[in-house]
C-alpha cells in the first residue's frame, strides 16, 4: 500500500456491500480503496450462507437416500464421509474467494487493501485511517464491517473449544453428540445438518419458541418436523455453566422447571451475531454507535458524520446478504445518483431447513399489533400434487392480506423450495398488486407454484 496514498472513498470491509460498491463508485469515476482484513466476501462466502447451503445439500441428499425405500429404491447403507462433505463446501469457497481475488489483481481503481483498518481522525485532506502497516486518507468512508459470533457469558464458556459460525468448516470431527446454544436460524439449519450427517443433536433456547420473530403457530411447526428427524429442543432454558469433561463437555441448564445437566461431545454457540464496529476507531470522528454496536444511519444509509456511510449487517435492521447487496444499491444511488433509493424496502428471508421457511413482509403477530384489518388464509402443502409427487409434503402456506385492499401484507411458505417460493409473493407485494393477480393467473402444473396460488384462492 502506498503511505498517505488518497482516496475519494474508502470502503472498509470487503463484504457483500463493499466489493460491489468498490467497483460501483470506481466506474463512476471515484479514485477507490477497499480494506479488507481477512478474505474477501466476508462471512456470507467464507464460512456463512454459501458454505452452510453446501453442506446442507449433502445433508439433504443423504437424507433422501435414506428415504429411497419410499421411493422404490433399495439403498442399503448410507455412509457419511464428513470430511469430504466440509471439502466439497470448502472448494466452492474457494472457488468464489478466488474469483473475487482475481478481480483486484492489478487493479489500481479500486485498489484492494489488506489489512485491519482503524481510522484515527480528520484532517485537511478528509478521514485518515490506518491499515495494517500503513495510512490513507479518504473524503468519505463507508463502513462494511459485518459481525461475527456473539459469544454469551456463560461460565466455564472460554474453557470450552467450541464450534461456532465462524470456525465449523473447518471441524471435520464428525460430533457423536452435539449441544447448540441457540434456536435462530444458524442453530436450526445446524441442527438439521449434524443430525442428517449422524450427531444425536440438542438445541438450548432461552426463549419459549424457535425462531423468536415468526409466529408461533410456524415455529412450532417447523420444530415438529425437526424433532421428527430426532433433533431434541430445549425451550425456555439457559445454559448457565459449561465444563470440560476428560471425555466431552458438561452443561448446566436452568430451565422453568429447575436446573438439569446435560453431556455432549461437542457444543456449537449460535446465540447471535456482534457488530465488528469495537476496533474501528469511530470514536475519533464522532461516529455514533449504539450499545450494541450497531452504527446508527438514516434510511439513506448516512451516520450522523458527513462523508461516513454504513452498509451491511452493522447498521441494524435485516442482516442478510441480498440486505447488504441492497445497500450497495442504495449507497450508489445516494453517493453518485439521484438519491431516491432508501431502507425502505420490502425484505424476503429465509431458514434453509428442510422444508425451508420462506418469508416476507409482516407477521400475524406484527400486522394485528399494527391494528390492521386482515384476512389470513391457510394451505397445506399435502394438498399440492407436485409436493406429494417429490416426497415433500410436508409443511403449509400462511397468507395475510389487508382485508381493504387485497394487497399482501405478509406471507410465509413453510416447504420444500420455500425460499424460492416465496418470491412470487414478493413480486406482488413490490407491485403493490391484490392477491387476485396471483388467483387469475394460470400456474403450470404440477408444480409447487400452483400450492402459492392454491393459498390465496381460499380468499375467495
Ligand atoms: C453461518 C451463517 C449463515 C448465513 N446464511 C445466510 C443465508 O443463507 N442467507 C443470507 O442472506 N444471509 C446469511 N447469513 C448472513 C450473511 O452472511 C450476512 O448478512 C452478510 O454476509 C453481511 O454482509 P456484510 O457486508 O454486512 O458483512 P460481511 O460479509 O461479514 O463482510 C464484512 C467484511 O469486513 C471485514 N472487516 C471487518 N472489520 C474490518 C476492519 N476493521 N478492517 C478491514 N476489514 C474488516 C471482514 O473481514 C469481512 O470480510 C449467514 C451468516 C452466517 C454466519
Amino acid at each position: 500500500m502506498a503511505r498517505n496514498a488518497k482516496y475519494d472513498v474508502l470502503v472498509i470491509g470487503g463484504g457483500q456491500a463493499g466489493i460491489p460498491l468498490a467497483y460501483g463508485l470506481a466506474n463512476a469515476g471515484r479514485r477507490m480503496g477497499l480494506a479488507e482484513r481477512k478474505h474477501l466476501g466476508g462471512s456470507c462466502v467464507n464460512f456463512g450462507c454459501i458454505p452452510t447451503k453446501a453442506a446442507i445439500a449433502s445433508g439433504r441428499v443423504a437424507h433422501l437416500a435414506r428415504r429411497g425405500a419410499e421411493f422404490g429404491l433399495k439403498i442399503s447403507t448410507v455412509e457419511v464421509d464428513f470430511p469430504a462433505v466440509l471439502k466439497r463446501a470448502k472448494d466452492i469457497v474457494i472457488d468464489l474467494r478466488r474469483s473475487l481475488e482475481q478481480g483486484f489483481e492489478n487493479s489500481e481503481n479500486p485498489c484492494l487493501l489488506r489489512g485491519h483498518a482503524r481510522v484515527e481522525g480528520r484532517d485537511e485532506n478528509g478521514f485518515r485511517v490506518r491499515i495494517g502497516h500503513g495510512a490513507v486518507t479518504a473524503g468519505e468512508i463507508v463502513i462494511d464491517t459485518g459481525t461475527r459470533s456473539l459469544i454469551p457469558a456463560i461460565e466455564g464458556l472460554d474453557g470450552i473449544d467450541f464450534i461456532d459460525a465462524e470456525n465449523w468448516i473447518e471441524r471435520t470431527e464428525l460430533p457423536e453428540r452435539l449441544a447448540i446454544i441457540g434456536g435462530g436460524y444458524i442453530g436450526l439449519e445446524m441442527s438439521q445438518l449434524y443430525r442428517r450427517m449422524g450427531s444425536a443433536v440438542t438445541v438450548i433456547e432461552e426463549s419459549d419458541q424457535i425462531t423468536g420473530h415468526e409466529d408461533k403457530d410456524i415455529a412450532e411447526d417447523l420444530k415438529r418436523l425437526l424433532e421428527a428427524e430426532a433433533v431434541e429442543f430445549r425451550l425456555n432454558t439457559q445454559v448457565r455453566r459449561a465444563d470440560r469433561k476428560e471425555k466431552g463437555i458438561r452443561l448446566t441448564l436452568e430451565g422453568s422447571d429447575g436446573t438439569a445437566d446435560i453431556e455432549a461431545s461437542h457444543l456449537f454457540v449460535a446465540a447471535g451475531r456482534k457488530p465488528n464496529t469495537d476496533d474501528l476507531g469511530l470514536e475519533t470522528i464522532g461516529v455514533k454507535v449504539s450499545s450494541k454496536g450497531i452504527v446508527e444511519a438514516n434510511k439513506r444509509l448516512a451516520t450522523n458524520v458527513e462523508g461516513v456511510w454504513v452498509a451491511g449487517d452493522i447498521r441494524g435492521g435485516p442482516m442478510f446478504t441480498h440486505t447488504s447487496w441492497d445497500d450497495y444499491r442504495i449507497l450508489m444511488s445516494q453517493m453518485v445518483g439521484d438519491g431516491s433509493r432508501t431502507t425502505d424496502r420490502i425484505v424476503p428471508y429465509a431458514i434453509f431447513t428442510d422444508p425451508e421457511l420462506g418469508r416476507v413482509g409482516m407477521t400475524e403477530r406484527e400486522a394485528r399489533a399494527a391494528g390492521k384489518q386482515i384476512k389470513i388464509a391457510r394451505f397445506e402443502m399435502r394438498k399440492n400434487g407436485k409436493a406429494r409427487d417429490l416426497g415433500d409434503s410436508e409443511g403449509f402456506i400462511k397468507v395475510i392480506i389487508d382485508a381493504e385492499t387485497g394487497c399482501i401484507l405478509g406471507a410465509t411458505v413453510l416447504a420444500t423450495e420455500a425460499a424460492e417460493l416465496v418470491h412470487l409473493y414478493v413480486e406482488l407485494m413490490n407491485a403493490g398488486a391484490p392477491y387476485t393477480v396471483m388467483r387469475d393467473a394460470i400456474h403450470i402444473h404440477p408444480t409447487l407454484a400452483e400450492a402459492l396460488q392454491s393459498a390465496v384462492s381460499l380468499f375467495g
